[in-house]
């Protein structure tokens, strides 16, 4: 079995998703949303940290060249993340020691002959300390992938740096015998039939999502109990079993999330999946493109009536804020962004569209309603 860092995590909360798995649907052919704009922020704190090198000016090109075909990374927010980082740092920094510090290459360890963990940390001190930059939401498991840094450079203690939170977990780090025990008593649990349903089986991107019988005879039952529940009116239901289904929902969701990059790996393997009256699903490559503002003005005016020209463009709100953000001095971003739209509101440039008010729903702590 190989192991990556970063899924340890999912192993430790669940050691049926690794043991057995077949790799080829553990592979990143393209990140997710998030590990893009994780993998951008890192190539900056990589070149902060190694080179001394502060890229702000880089941060657009950055942010272009870690954008997917479907995602493209803000660069206000790439900014907002670096900048969490190198202050991240600066407070760890002491812990570290002087001199020895190195982003430690990915290696491979033998945890024993049959598993085999492949591990990176983003900056180590050898002995000392190994540290993580983590743009996710705050999670506990995470501390597994410190743990693996520790491993990785024989460190005593772990720092999770979580930048959007502005936070960071500290870590007594296990000694190489304890650590490589805790993976084999792991192994041990799924031997013995343990497996453990729940929110994780799909965010953290199980590979055995799609067949681990325990999910599917878990989303089975709370399906059938789901299903008649939506069919009432919820203000007749019970908390709890709104509460529930709510669950119930968010698992479907992602489930769902999952599912269309599952059936683009069959049909990548299949070629094509036969659905019923003769039809077939199939790929199909689509070429999208997009126009480029600066350099099609001129062009534009040519085909449209100067009064016209503003009819052509769309300025979003959101690249608006990334852009200010770029330029704002360090910690005066949210007030250039609202003076910014006191005067488009003033000039009568902010248009209200009636009847599309948007509501949110989020989680927060009892008693917290707004
Ligand atoms: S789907 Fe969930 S229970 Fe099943 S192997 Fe994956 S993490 Fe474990």
């Amino acid at each position: 079995m190989i192991l990556r860092a970063s899924r340890l995590p999912l192993f430790m909360l669940c050691p049926g998703s690794h043991v057995d798995a077949d790799p080829e649907r553990d592979r990143d052919d393209e990140p997710s949303e998030p590990a893009a704009l994780g993998i951008a922020v890192h190539h900056l704190l990589e070149s902060y940290l190694l080179f001394d090198l502060f890229e702000a000016e880089f941060v657009e090109e950055i942010a272009e060249k870690h954008s997917t075909k479907d995602y493209t990374i803000d660069a206000g927010e790439l900014a907002f993340l670096f900048r969490n980082g190198t202050k991240g740092w600066e407070s760890i920094k002491p812990h570290f020691g002087d001199g020895a510090l190195a982003v430690e290459e990915r290696k491979t360890l033998n945890i024993t002959k049959d598993i085999l963990l492949t591990v990176k940390a983003d900056v180590a001190s050898a002995n000392k300390a190994v540290g993580e930059y983590k743009s996710g939401r705050k999670e506990h498991v995470a501390e597994w992938q410190v743990q693996a840094g520790g491993r990785l450079c024989g460190a005593q203690w772990g720092f999770l740096v979580w930048l959007r939170e502005q936070a960071i977990d500290t870590y007594r780090l296990l000694t190489p015998e304890e650590f490589d025990a805790k993976i084999k008593t792991q192994c041990e649990r799924y031997h013995a039939g343990e497996r453990t349903v729940g929110d994780h089986c799909f965010s953290l991107y199980c590979p055995k999502a799609d067949t681990c019988p325990a999910l599917i005879a878990d989303f089975n039952g709370k399906t059938g109990k789901f299903l008649p529940a939506i069919a009432e009116t919820y203000t007749l239901l019970a908390p709890e079993q709104v509460a529930a289904a709510y669950r119930m929902a968010r698992m479907m969701e992602q489930g769902l999330k999952r599912f269309w990059p599952s059936l683009n790996l069959y049909l990548d393997r299949h070629g094509q999946l036969p659905i019923g009256n003769g039809d077939a699903l199939v790929r199909r490559d689509t070429i999208t493109s997009k126009i480029d503002s600066s350099l099609a003005l001129p062009i534009i005016e040519k085909y449209v009536p100067a009064e016209q020209v503003p009819n052509c463009f769309a300025v979003v709100k959101e690249n608006l804020k990334g852009q200010i953000g770029l330029v704002a001095e360090p910690g005066k971003k949210a007030q250039r962004v609202r003076d910014c739209m006191k005067e488009l509101e003033a000039a009568g440039a902010l248009v209200y569209e009636r009847g599309r008010a948007r509501q949110t729903i989020k989680e927060s702590e009892v008693g917290d309603a707004e």
